[in-house]
């Protein structure tokens, strides 16, 4: 493969890498659940809790200094990353369903019975669920942008969906299922111009598209580090600042108040008006490092090269005959669904795993997309940057070997 990576080199930064899995090399391609942590990463989690281990925002003492000026440079670095105008736009979560949850319970007091919510037909349930809940709140309506058999939206359809009534509109910027990126600068504009404000859910996209937030001019951004090199239950989610001080706090605890009595609390400024109780400190710190890290490795080179094995991989993959993959969009990262007739996915991804190669099976979270294509689910192999071409031919092997055992 042309690239300027050295991806040997970035494979020693991930010691799980080298490990066996059932007897043979691990083949890790179940990176669009969650992603691998590079030593630089995890050193950052080790040196926390060896150095400066402590409560923040509340101490005078040395430890609680270091660790509060650590937690906001974290939170500078998602701001310079996301291209951001305020660091107090950045709010931490424990991930994107955290993030989306948040938004969800405030809009209830701004919605009215009539008003429409319009979701994409490619959401991941964490994107369909709570707006189903804000709708049986407020007797607001959900309206659905369809999609085609390549899976991308219809966005003529879409157009046709938006009118005064409309007041938000969600959608992946990357569908985790079918790997299609969303032209999310159409929707946000048009959105914008009927006055409904836009959530895009970036779970999917950050690990390998660096967004610009002020371009795309959009009011929610959400994120999940584990997606992109850091640790689990830690997030970010970005909104505007005016959206930000007309929505209500999502939580109540410390650290979110300004002044409290048993008549009336005032909350505190953005943003720590949506960070009730103690964060995930280590947390937050090390989704710093990991933006540290992929910036380092950049991301052009990261779509450039990852893009290099999607390709080699649907061509070796489109070889076995039956094979067939779903989600074909022009526009698309590197995640391959596909299922071979007359096969479930299970069967396929349980001998995967006894060649020691991970992929995904089932619905993954999104089973409207399943009930478009009339399917149980796929196998989902997706990769990162520290894959190679031999991991690819690994699993075309594997799968081809499954097929023979089980048809
Ligand atoms: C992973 C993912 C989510 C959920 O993220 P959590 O970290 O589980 O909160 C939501 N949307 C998409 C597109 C995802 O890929």
């Amino acid at each position: 493969m042309e690239t300027s990576l050295d991806i040997q080199a970035i494979r020693k930064d991930f010691p799980i890498l080298q490990r066996q899995v059932n007897g043979q090399p691990l083949v890790y391609l179940d990176n669009a659940a969650t992603s691998q942590t590079p030593d630089q990463v995890v050193n950052t989690i080790v040196d926390y809790y060896h150095g400066y281990n402590a409560n923040i925002h509340r101490g005078v003492h040395t430890l609680s200094q270091e660790a509060t000026d650590a937690y906001e440079i974290a939170r500078q670095k998602i701001q310079n990353h996301f291209n951001i105008t305020h660091s107090y736009e950045v709010i931490f979560t424990s991930g994107t369903t955290h993030g989306i949850n948040l938004v969800a319970t405030g809009f209830t007091s701004f919605l009215k019975k009539g008003d429409e919510i319009v979701v994409s037909a490619m959401e991941h349930h964490s994107n369909i669920v709570p707006w189903q809940m804000l709708c049986e709140r407020t007797g607001a309506i959900l309206k659905v942008i369809p999609m085609n058999q390549e899976g991308e939206l219809l966005m003529d359809a879409y157009h046709d969906l938006l009118s005064d009534k409309t007041k938000l509109v969600f959608c992946n910027h990357v569908s985790n299922a079918l790997g299609t990126v969303n032209p999310i600068e159409e929707i946000i504009e048009a959105a914008h111009k009927v006055g409904a404000a836009v959530l895009i859910d970036g779970a999917q996209a950050a690990a390998h598209i660096k967004p610009d937030l002020q371009a795309l001019d959009v009011d929610f951004y959400t994120v999940s580090a584990h997606k992109m090199c850091g640790p689990t239950g830690v997030g970010m989610l970005y909104g505007k600042e005016e959206w930000l001080k007309k929505l209500p706090p999502y939580q109540g605890g410390g650290e979110m108040i300004a002044e409290v009595t048993f008549e009336k609390t005032t909350y505190a400024d953005l943003p720590h008006k949506f960070e009730a109780g103690t964060p995930n400190i280590c947390g937050g710190i090390a989704f710093g490092a990991a933006l540290d890290y992929m910036n380092s490795i950049g991301f052009d080179a990261i779509a450039q090269y990852e893009d290099e094995l999607m390709q080699y991989a649907t061509e070796q993959l489109l070889s076995i005959e039956g094979l067939r993959i779903y989600g074909t969009a022009k526009h698309k990262t590197s995640v391959i669904s596909f299922n071979i007739d007359g096969i479930h996915p299970y069967d396929i991804g349980t001998i995967l795993d006894k060649l020691g190669i991970a992929v995904r099976t089932g619905h993954h979270c999104a089973q409207p997309i399943m009930d478009f294509y009339k399917i149980p689910g796929t196998v989902r192999a997706s990769f990162s940057f520290y894959n190679t071409k031999e991991e690819v031919d690994i699993l075309v092997a594997g799968v081809k070997r499954a097929k023979n055992m089980l048809v």
